[in-house]
């Protein structure tokens, strides 16, 4: 009820903003190069704004002529705007404020050293926690929390891997957590012991949970502080929307605080865990009950309650497989060295339970990696459909890193959305050292290969796995249009066959996001009465070599035709 209350006072709110002259040009933007991502005008070169709508777009003579005494005149002298972009996988609230990051550093050295400067430099920190690193900061890619103990011993430190999936203690921690030799794996969960049976402080999967618990909660304040505070790095990359591949209700004080107080610099999509209650995947791979239409109440009227612009929910997230970098992403043929990863779901429980969301007109989103988990995943939104007798749920496959090639079409028939992150083709250290050596060369060549979703007709939304990933969508076109790494190796790029072209990288991180969110009549592309979402950018992507879109700066960027980034170069 409560919760109610603060929507309707917002609606109220915003109702008092909106222009009383709809048809009156509040900014225009002339003398550019738009790439709109509408096919019916491709190129523009000046857009009109009202409101928070895009009013007009066309020459920069039609579009000066709307100018009238009080219109705010942004002359773009010939730089490229886009549609704002969208990252269509992330974790927003996102890594707490005063954690460490780690990512990028691939040596022991740099390991420890920026462990030690934080811990340093934050004395009042009960505990030291963060993430980013990659296995191969560490000798024979063996981490170990004798590593941490070198460093810090006196106080309970925890850092998760890069991608989540498991994380590194010291031996502080696991005394905390009161995790010994002795201590089971708790199901779906590892905790890597070493030869003599002594935990190695690395914890995989659901054994992570042991010692979050004894981690502090943050406080609604430190969590509003960590979202405004992300939010505005998303903004100064470009990003105006996000759909968030997790939730938790107790997060949403924060995010109606954010609505409430015209703080939001994102439009925000939220799946909710495909078990209400329990999370992603069933504790023992099978589910101890059906789910039913009343466990569906309260994500019903999430989806009722909130319909957008800002936030919006109707999707569903679930998980199948784990990582290819733990062996836990599950392959129908073993990896290099044994193993094939374990499906967290029964085939027939997965069924079930995505046709009853799908019924009730849910968009589900499973994570899957292996080839294995992808074709889990496809049956289970084709059995839906079928059973149904429904279509255009848009149901999507995260990351979907290692499809097998005789479920490639299968995206385009069952309108199956590739939900791919753009980064995850970065060649740098730990991705060479991962898919080659653990899949063998046949199948790391079709690994994060956006092309052959491209190829299949498949939509394909772009996105990060922020939280541990950076968000930065020029960085994602960079590394998906060369598939190098920002220094420029390997040279003839990692498996080069997979290059997309801009254009392509550009689509899948406006238009197609839009429709995986869909929000394609309202937002994706820059035409007369959508959104007014745009990004103002220092180069032509179009026109420049692709090995300098890294030095492409973000300029502006306009969410409902208010800025949410300006930058000091805009002149
Ligand atoms: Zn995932
Ligand atoms: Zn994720």
């Amino acid at each position: 009820m409560r919760l109610l209350t603060v929507v309707l006072l917002c609606v109220s709110l915003m109702g008092v903003a909106v222009h009383p002259r709809a048809q009156h040009a509040d900014r225009i933007f002339v003398n550019g190069k738009i790439w709109t991502a509408d096919k019916s005008r491709p190129i523009a070169e000046a857009l009109a704004i009202s409101g928070d709508k895009i009013l007009a777009v066309g020459s920069s003579k039609e579009i000066f002529d709307l100018r009238d005494s009080d219109t705010s005149v942004l002359d773009l002298k010939g730089r490229f705007v886009v549609p704002g972009f969208q990252d269509s996988h992330v974790h927003f609230p996102g890594p707490p404020i005063n954690t460490v990051r780690l990512a990028g550093l691939e040596t022991l050295d740099a390991f420890q050293t920026t462990l030690a400067a934080f811990a340093k430099s934050h004395p009042n920190l009960k505990w030291i926690t963060g993430g980013g690193w990659g296995y191969s900061a560490f000798p024979r890619q063996a981490p170990n929390k004798k590593y941490i103990d070198a460093v810090i011993s006196d106080r309970p430190v925890y850092v998760s891997e890069r991608d989540g999936h498991m994380g590194l203690a010291n031996s502080k921690a696991l005394e905390v957590a009161g995790i010994t030799r002795d201590t089971p794996d708790p199901p779906n969960g590892h905790i890597m012991k070493d030869e003599r049976g002594e935990p190695t402080g690395e914890l995989k999967e659901a054994a992570q949970s042991l010692l979050r618990r004894h981690m502090p909660r943050a406080t609604d304040q430190e969590v509003y502080e960590t979202l405004l505070h992300h939010m505005a790095e998303a903004a100064a990359d470009g990003l105006t929307s996000v759909q968030n591949a997790s939730w938790s209700p107790a997060d949403q004080p924060v995010y109606l605080r954010a609505l409430a107080e015209g703080a939001l610099k994102l439009r925000f999509r939220f799946a909710t865990p495909m078990l209400p209650g329990e999370g992603l995947s069933p504790r023992e791979h099978k589910l101890k009950a059906p789910l039913t239409p009343a466990d569906l109440k309260y994500y019903k009227e999430l989806r009722d309650t909130f319909q957008g612009p800002l936030i919006k929910f109707g999707a569903i997230k679930g998980m199948l497989d784990g990582t290819v970098d733990g062996r836990t992403a599950a392959m129908s043929d073993p990896y290099v060295g044994g193993g094939t990863g374990i499906p967290f779901w029964d085939q027939d429980d997965l069924n079930k339970t995505v046709a009853l969301y799908d019924k009730e007109g849910f968009q589900v989103l499973l994570h899957a990696i292996g080839d294995k988990a992808i074709n889990m995943a496809l049956n289970a939104f084709e059995y839906a459909a079928t059973t149904n007798g429904t279509s255009g749920r848009r149901h999507r496959v995260e990351h979907g890193e290692v499809p097998s090639p005789a479920d490639l079409p299968r995206f385009k028939q069952l309108g199956v959305i590739a939900s791919t992150q753009a980064l995850f083709a970065n060649p740098d250290e730990t991705t060479l050292k991962n898919y080659a050596v653990l899949l063998g060369p046949e199948r790391a060549s079709r690994a994060n290969a956006f092309k052959l979703y491209d190829d299949a007709g498949a939509v394909q939304a772009f996105g990060s796995d922020w939280g541990v990933f950076d968000f930065a969508p020029l960085k994602g076109i960079y590394c998906a249009v060369n598939r190098t790494t920002a220094e420029g190796t390997p040279k003839d790029g990692w498996y080069p066959q997979n290059r997309i072209s801009v254009e392509a990288a550009l689509r899948h991180y406006t238009i197609d996001g839009a429709y995986a969110n869909f929000d394609e009549d309202i937002r994706g592309t820059l035409a007369p009465g959508k959104l007014a979402d745009l990004v103002v950018l220092s180069q032509d992507l179009l026109k420049i070599e692709p090995s300098e879109i890294l030095k492409t700066k973000v300029l502006l960027t306009v969410m409902g035709g208010r800025d949410s980034y300006r930058d000091n170069d805009l002149r």
